[in-house]
């Protein structure tokens, strides 16, 4: 197939998400829904939907693009950004930023390395933003939700409760997380409130279109949709940073290689992306592969950054 680069005035969007959806409606396999968590477990692998915000908050889309999808893990990037911006560095003396090299849910590392997850994304380290977050705030899920609608400009947003009780009773492995690090010291609020807390987060439901615009802040230096700043430009370029190399399950370097931009991706199937200074993207597609990344996802953020040379490298 002959490439043709794509320019990447905003005008152009459109006709990308277009020729991207046309190839994907193609794509023979799609990967399986997560049915660990069996609310998930439904979802027909052959929905799909991305948009891309510019800027100014101008969304482009296509197919399931207004549809709402089970963030999950996507919003491990804005409860880390909630905390930075309230708390700063303190933050990183109880979790680290390296890639873990394991599964999202692993028990094994957080002995030998005494209870400090070795990153935000993993689902210990974001039961460690949570418990920081709810620590600061008093409503960790209250506080994210709220941001969430005020940077998407959608006041509807909600948690799914069903996927929040689902989770809560196929929670074992997250209970152990969380009960592990207590033992180190490493979680302030009690195990059964931060779990609470951490299964409204990941229950909330917001569109493509909602998800690329409270991503925003990320592409815009820190910056929020009303002109106030969250984050020092350094701390957005460092969420962008830990995004890039551990936002993708242990697949984030391949992520890297195929579309060359921070990402984040929630077994829900959804995936949200940074261009920094330029734009955010965020694709959904329930189907993923064996690490827990959409399938058609991914190929289609290969695809809009071959298309139009908008990636970091
Ligand atoms: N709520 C999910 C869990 O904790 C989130 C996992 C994910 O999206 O990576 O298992």
């Amino acid at each position: 197939m002959v490439i043709m680069a794509v320019s990447s005035s905003s005008s152009t969007f459109q006709p990308v998400l277009d020729r991207i959806a046309a190839e994907i409606e193609n794509m023979p396999a799609r990967g399986r829904p997560a049915d660990y968590i069996p609310a998930l477990a439904a979802c027909d692998p052959r929905r799909f939907g991305m948009a891309v915000a510019e800027l100014d908050g101008t969304v482009y889309g296509v197919g399931d693009w207004r549809q709402p999808l089970s963030t999950q893990s996507l919003t491990k990037v804005f409860t880390l950004a909630l905390v930075l911006a309230g708390g700063g560095d303190a933050l990183w003396e109880r979790v680290g930023r390296e890639p873990s090299g394991n599964p999202f849910n692993s028990l094994v590392q957080l002995e030998y390395e005494n209870g400090i997850p070795r990153n935000p994304f993993i689902n210990a380290g974001a039961l460690v933003v949570t418990d920081r977050l709810h620590t600061q705030t008093g409503d960790a899920a209250g506080t994210l939700l709220d941001f969430l609608r005020a940077e998407s400009g959608n006041a509807q947003l909600a948690s799914n409760k069903d996927v929040a009780a689902s989770e809560a009773a196929h929670g074992d492995r997250n209970a152990a997380l969380g009960h592990f690090m207590a033992s180190y010291g490493n979680i302030g609020n009690p195990v059964p409130t931060l779990l609470d807390q951490y299964f409204r987060q990941c229950s909330i439901e917001a569109s493509c279109a909602d998800l690329a615009l409270a991503t925003g802040f990320l592409a815009r230096h820190g910056i929020r949709a009303d002109g106030t700043r969250l984050l020092t430009s350094s701390q957005a370029k460092q969420v962008n940073a830990v995004m890039l190399t551990c936002g993708t399950y242990d697949a984030a370097g391949e992520f890297a290689y195929r579309v060359g931009l921070p990402g984040k991706s929630g077994v829900g199937g959804g995936i949200i992306a940074v261009v920094p200074g330029h734009c955010t993207l965020c694709v959904w597609s329930p189907g993923l592969d064996e690490r827990g990344n959409s399938v058609a996802g991914v190929a289609a953020l290969e695809r809009f950054t071959t298309l139009t040379g908008l990636s970091v490298f």
